[in-house]
């Protein structure tokens, strides 16, 4: 096996062992507060002293001050590498490895679109007719979900049965293996499998030129309160949820004529759109609109309505999906129903015409953005609060390429008038906030550039292995260099502890932080690990969620100091005060501010030095005098 071996092998093996049940077959284990306490096998401990995240999956000793995930325990207790530990606990849990080669056939990916097909047949089968099925079809009714609807997104029903589906399957050959591979079975404590959905209406998420290829599935009335609302399929070779819209391929059309596309929240929200005349709507599958998202409907249109729900966690997420747009040069807009009302909710109390009249309104996103940052305070007068507004307008505005200003009339004139009204009410010189948006271009441009040197420089085999290689040609495959270094968590500094912490609690802001922490400050080899699984994570296209991140990566010590990570972000995470958004942001905005003063401090020592010439040292001056005034905000110029 390579040393490389895929993440979705990976992320099948850990998704599929229980710590609790591993760690439980080595010695005792009990339930203790909200996770559970085992006696640590790495040192004599009298009490138990090895605890363990059920939610996280993860394990540490404090004693020992150790931990990691269910690879990183095999490792150490089986004294195995991570190749042999991913062996063991495949065998473990009854998956058979099988070479990407394999895996990769057409024919396999075509059975799997099969199988899919198969089973959200058989589930809109059993909501049609059998008599199990008599709540869920009351429910639906009862939603305002009409037959039409019913058939057009092939809703279904799965009994309350822990093999209804499986059963089904083995008739018709579509094995255990393949059900759980399309994410519609779940393997249990001793590698059993089991219908993942059970007593639920199914709704198919269907790719974009109408092919299944995974369900979500909602509760029904009188389940049991601790029951999920929606459970979906997990990630699968046929669906990348983050590359997923629901309702998009009966949509397309309208999209297209319409010019605009409408994102809403939920399924029913989009069902019912549809039902009420407007056809050019789409929801997001569990996830909150993404890039992947935003690249697919660009094909479309490029205009974009997100209906948010009232609460305020839609509104939060605002900030980054706002760039990402911005960045791909689609006009967003934004609508907040009144009342706290769900776009299902609004339609069922009004009507179809009085929402596409509400959405004609929708506001601009990036006013929508002065709106609320310019919200209870005169930028006049509050200067300081009024900058870090201003700076943050200009972050988004700089998305905007300047090729696509000299290209496009309409991006021009819409970024002119922007210009006027931030000058207007900032007070401050149209001059001076080219220059800024300019300035803050030109570093998001340096950022991009030292990333791209980073991951080659991390990617290149160190120095000694590939002349160790190159000297003799047949010399059998060295083991990976990083083997021999120590990671450890102490050697994190306190940006990046913070940084990496934001990281592991909130994987939505895990793009952002990539694009936004310039490499370049990573001062140690343990943060420098840690930044480039990410990236490489991303480069992928994986969810970049902790679990995945943890189990991404086969050196047993980055892992352990991966989980000190999480320990300190959640328990710091109660006090937290800011949004992930938030602490993102001042911690970029405390690095900058070193790295601009860690420059002048360079520059005036050049200068104090007289390593200079006259000129430069004019220049030198001149550069300075420049930055203290950016830095010191965004002051009038004195020009008469
Ligand atoms: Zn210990």
């Amino acid at each position: 096996m390579s040393f490389a071996i895929d993440n979705e092998v990976k992320d099948r093996v850990r998704l599929a062992v229980n710590i609790v049940d591993l760690i439980g077959s080595y010695g005792e284990i009990r339930r203790q507060g909200r996770g559970f306490v085992a006696a640590c096998p790495f040192h004599d401990d009298r009490r138990p002293s090895l605890q363990v995240n059920p939610d996280r999956q993860t394990w540490k000793c404090w004693v020992c001050d150790i931990g990691g995930d269910v690879f990183s325990f095999v490792m150490k207790k089986e004294s195995v590498g991570f190749p042999e530990a991913l062996r063991m606990l495949a065998d473990r849990a009854g998956i058979v490895i099988e070479s990407p080669k394999e895996r990769g056939s057409r024919d396999d990916k075509k059975r799997l679109y099969e199988a899919m097909k198969w089973a959200t047949q058989e589930f809109h089968e059993c909501l049609l007719s059998a008599p199990e099925a008599n709540a869920a079809r009351e429910y639906l009714e009862g939603r305002g979900i009409t037959d039409e609807s019913i058939r057009k997104f092939q809703i279904g029903f799965a009994p309350e049965s822990w093999s209804w589906l499986l059963d089904r399957g083995g008739s018709k050959s579509f094995s255990p293996d393949v059900l759980e591979s399309i994410g519609l079975a779940a393997r249990g404590d001793r590698g059993s499998r089991y219908d993942r959905f059970r007593n639920r209406a199914i709704f198919p998420i269907r790719d974009p030129s109408g092919r299944p290829i995974a369900v979500g599935g909602r509760v029904l009335p009188g389940a049991s309160p601790d029951t999920a609302k929606y459970v979906n399929c997990n990630e699968t070779r046929l669906y990348h949820k983050s590359h997923q819209l629901y309702g998009l391929d009966l949509a397309r059309e309208s999209i297209v004529k319409a010019k605009q596309v409408v994102v809403m929240e939920g399924y029913t929200d989009v069902i019912m759109a549809v039902q009420h005349g407007i056809g050019n709507a789409v929801a997001c599958c569990g996830t909150a609109l993404g890039e992947g998202q935003i690249k697919l409907l660009r094909r479309y249109c490029d205009s974009v309505v997100l209906l948010l729900d009232g609460d305020e966690a839609g509104q939060k997420r605002t900030r980054e999906i706002l760039e990402l747009f911005v960045s791909e040069q689609m006009d967003l807009r934004i609508l907040t129903l009144p009342d706290g009302l769900d776009p299902c909710d609004y339609l069922l109390k009004h009507s179809g015409t009085q929402l596409k009249s509400l959405l004609s309104t929708a506001v601009d996103a990036l006013e929508h953005k002065i709106r609320i940052l310019c919200q209870g305070f005169d930028p006049l007068i509050d200067t300081h609060r009024a900058n870090s507004a201003l700076e943050d307008i200009l972050e988004t505005m700089s998305r905007v390429t300047r090729d696509t200003l000299v290209t496009s009339e309409s991006s021009r004139l819409r970024h002119d008038q922007l210009l006027a009204r931030l000058s207007r009410q900032f007070g401050v010189e149209q001059s001076e906030i080219r220059m800024r948006i300019d300035s803050i271009r030109q570093k998001a441009s340096e950022r991009a550039k030292q990333r791209q040197e980073f991951r080659q420089m991390q990617a290149a085999p160190p120095l000694s292995l590939a002349t160790a290689a190159d000297k003799q040609n047949a010399a059998p495959v060295m083991p990976p260099a990083t083997q021999n270094i120590v990671y450890k968590y102490s050697e994190l500094n306190a940006i990046e502890c913070e940084l990496f912490e934001v990281m592991a609690l909130f994987e939505d802001v895990v793009p952002m932080a990539i694009e936004r922490f310039p490499v370049t400050t990573l001062s140690s080899t343990t943060a420098k690990k840690i930044f480039q699984v990410y990236l490489d994570l991303e480069l992928a296209g994986h969810t970049l969620d902790f679990e995945s991140v943890l189990s991404a990566v086969e050196d047993a010590g980055i892992k352990n100091v991966l989980v000190s990570i999480e320990e300190q972000a959640s328990r710091k995470a109660v006090l937290a005060k800011m949004t992930p958004d938030e602490r993102l942001h001042s911690l970029c905005e405390r690095l900058s501010g070193q790295e601009d003063r860690a420059y002048r401090r360079q520059q005036i020592n050049l200068l104090e030095k007289k390593q200079v010439d006259a000129e430069t040292e004019l220049d030198l001056l001149n550069q300075i005098v420049l930055q203290n005034r950016l830095k010191h905000g965004l002051v009038q110029t004195d020009n008469p």
